[in-house]
């Protein structure tokens, strides 16, 4: 396992110095938070390891205009001409602070650990950083950290909206899950059948009892925070983002990527990705109804008025997705090829109602309205989000078979609008 260390454990303070020391044999760790994290587990942290004979330098990461500190080139430029000297880095905190630590650790080959302070996403546990380079939302392969530690009063007392986006997160796993394995059988693309049972197998330990995420209790959010960490290891050993990023992970990205050009703001990353996967659920509800669809290449220019300056990027993806179109439409036209692909994915899907239900008895976004997000906005992010990446989807999928784009009005007047 590339993660050597998984704790969650009321332990996980004193476990600290220990499991640092498996990064290797110096005792000069630095640590980064922001003030935030640094006042839920950072100063805790510093204090452990000072205690233990560490020395500890301490980078509190500056927050944005806006408000949270941002993963960009600029935030990473910033912390890199400021590197203490040391043997370890040790991030404090949950997006935003551990992707720009894995982000630094791989650029100057320090190794490092997290000490994670919400269960709000999963890339504790996964190589990918998700910066934005010159404005656009992009992907660089890190490192993972050797070690992933958390405390659960430090998961409790994270603020609710963040805990409530790890949910999010992990339940897009059905839709991420079954457009991988739509890939594998339409272009060949490489599958990883434990990667998708490992995800499988501990979705009803949030899944059936999403309350005790509302009420904060220790069991519930242990789920969570285990269903996060195996999402993200599931990407590690796939190699590929594809176990935890599909169709409905493109709604969220066009939301952030298109946020700064329109000048709005976004909401966090699982609380969007959640509506994405309620929508791309009741989308393949929808397809897989269908007997004998009639696939169609449609084609189209990428719409610059939509992604303003940022077209330039998302040509080069959407011309990468037009020339695949083709071949699946191909592929799918086959005779039986519908059938067995249908039969395929109909155990992997869930239903859009069951996901919505899952959301709101956790206390967590479910409608439009909940993410500040007017309701056209979100209905043009659903009808450009095929556009942003070469990956290909059940949008692209839906399209293909005229589904789209007549069904996404439906479906968020159905689904998304109470
Ligand atoms: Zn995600």
């Amino acid at each position: 396992m590339p993660v050597r260390r998984l704790i969650l454990d009321p332990g996980a303070f004193d476990l600290l110095p220990g499991v640092l020391a498996l990064g290797g044999p110096g005792r000069r760790a630095a640590l980064f938070a922001d003030s935030r994290t640094w006042a839920a587990a950072g100063s805790a942290c510093h204090d452990r390891l000072r205690a233990d004979g560490w020395a500890c330098a301490v980078r509190i990461i500056p927050d944005s205009p806006h408000g949270d500190p941002v993963c960009d080139d600029l935030t990473r430029d910033a912390l890199l001409s400021d590197i203490p000297e040391s043997d370890v880095f040790l991030a404090v905190g949950s997006g935003v602070v551990n992707d720009l630590v894995k982000w630094l650790s791989t650029d100057v080959r320090v190794p490092y650990a997290v000490f994670a302070t919400a269960a709000s996403m999963n890339g504790y546990t996964s190589g990918n950083v998700a910066p934005t380079l010159r404005g656009v939302k992009s992907l660089v392969y890190g490192t993972t950290p050797f070690a992933v530690l958390a405390h659960p009063d430090v998961l409790r007392d994270a603020p609710a909206a963040l805990t409530a986006s790890g949910l999010g997160d992990v339940l897009a796993k059905p839709v991420s899950v079954a457009d991988w394995r739509m890939n594998s059988i339409v272009f060949g693309e490489y599958f990883c059948p434990f990667c998708a049972r490992m995800i499988r197998e501990i979705e009803p330990g949030y899944m059936e009892r999403p309350e005790s995420i509302r009420a904060r209790e220790p069991a519930g959010l242990r789920a969570l925070f285990e269903a996060l960490a195996y999402s993200g290891l599931s990407m590690t050993l796939a190699g590929t983002s594809f176990p935890a990023s599909g169709g409905e992970h493109m709604i969220s990205h066009a939301l952030d990527m298109t946020a700064s050009e329109h000048g709005v703001p976004h909401d966090y990353h699982g609380r969007q990705v959640g509506l994405g996967t309620i929508f791309a659920c009741a989308l393949y509800e929808r397809m897989l109804r269908l007997e004998a669809p009639a696939f169609r290449a449609v084609l189209e220019p990428t719409d610059s008025a939509y992604w303003r300056g940022i077209s330039g990027h998302v040509e080069k993806e959407h011309a990468a997705k037009r020339a695949k179109v083709p071949a699946a439409v191909e592929r799918l036209s086959r005779p039986g090829a519908w059938d067995a692909l249908r039969a395929e994915l109909a155990p992997m899907t869930r239903r859009a109602a069951q996901i919505k239900d899952c959301l709101r008895r956790a206390g967590a976004a479910h409608r439009i309205s909940d993410i500040g997000c007017p309701k056209d906005r979100f209905l043009q992010a659903i009808l450009h989000a095929h556009q942003m990446r070469e990956r290909y989807t059940i949008i692209d999928l839906a399209r293909a078979a005229g589904v789209l784009p007549g069904a996404a009005g439906e479906i968020v007047e159905e689904f998304l609008t109470e």
